[in-house]
């Protein structure tokens, strides 16, 4: 178990070489530590240390303990930063003690304490980038272009990640279970639009107020298998950091999966 990520960067060769698809050792060590990469991702750190270290599996505190860590890190910087006025910079409603923007299409408002109080079910993927949107992010108007996740800037070296936590489960879904697209737009206001891309279903739907995601997907054919993609708008990454636009993405398409579950 490290204490820190400097104590897992100290293992690493430090050649910023990018095989680990991020752009050098130390933002790997800092992903390490945060629970988001194993260190078997790292192809080299020689296998016997990775063994040694606990296998394939996080060599960090407890998943738990570190998410528990971070978020209580960012409800102490929303409680140290004038949040009415915050409210009024990023153009969200502040009234009673509390900050309310809408995520998913849901009131989800956060006290001056950094407490948060919602309709939808609260998971740290989810609160954590409500968190840092409100700290940090909104600078932008949305602007109205898509951009695949890969065309964002950072969004590269987070592109393969994306598509196995997010593009790939949910393809899956939308393949298996047939009101997967009526309940996006029932349960979390999404709004069907003209076909994206010549695809077969597009829907827009917003995880946070100038954060607009849109879902593309392409029935199967004959010779010709079902694809989904996901785009955002070209501002995306003024709006909220890349790392936290896809762990938003994943909580959101975890609890997709679990809604599905719920009706199988
Ligand atoms: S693959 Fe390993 S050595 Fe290369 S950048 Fe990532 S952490 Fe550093």
């Amino acid at each position: 178990m490290f204490k820190n990520a400097m104590e897992i960067y100290t293992l690493l060769d430090k050649s910023n070489c990018r095989k680990c698809f991020l752009p050098s050792c130390l933002a790997f060590a800092g992903s390490v530590f945060t629970g988001q990469k194993q260190l078997s991702q790292c192809p080299n750190l020689p296998p016997e240390l990775i063994r040694r270290l606990g296998g394939n599996t996080l060599a960090t505190a407890p998943f738990d303990q570190i998410i528990d860590g971070l978020m209580g890190q960012l409800q102490k910087e929303i409680q140290d930063i004038d949040l009415a006025e915050r409210a009024r910079l990023i153009g969200e409603d502040f009234a009673d003690g509390k900050l309310t923007l809408k995520v998913l299409g849901k009131n989800f408002s956060v006290d001056t304490r950094g407490v948060i109080s919602t309709e939808i079910h609260v998971n740290p993927w989810i609160a954590v980038p409500a968190y840092k949107y409100i700290l940090k992010g909104a600078k932008k108007e949305v602007s109205g272009n898509w951009v695949s996740f890969r065309e964002l800037p950072d969004g590269r070296e987070g592109a393969g990640i994306f598509t196995q936590r997010c593009e790939k489960p949910l393809k899956k879904l939308a393949d298996t279970y047939t009101d997967l697209f009526a309940d996006i737009i029932h349960l979390f206001s999404g709004r069907q639009i003209e076909n994206h891309s010549d695809s077969d279903i597009s829907i827009v739907l917003w995880p946070l107020p100038r954060l607009p995601m849109l879902i593309c997907y392409w029935k199967a054919e004959t010779d010709l298998d079902s694809d989904l993609k996901l785009f955002f708008d070209m501002t995306a990454a003024d709006n909220l950091d890349t790392d936290s636009l896809n762990s938003l993405t994943t909580g959101f398409v975890r609890m997709l999966q679990r809604i599905a579950l719920r009706h199988s």
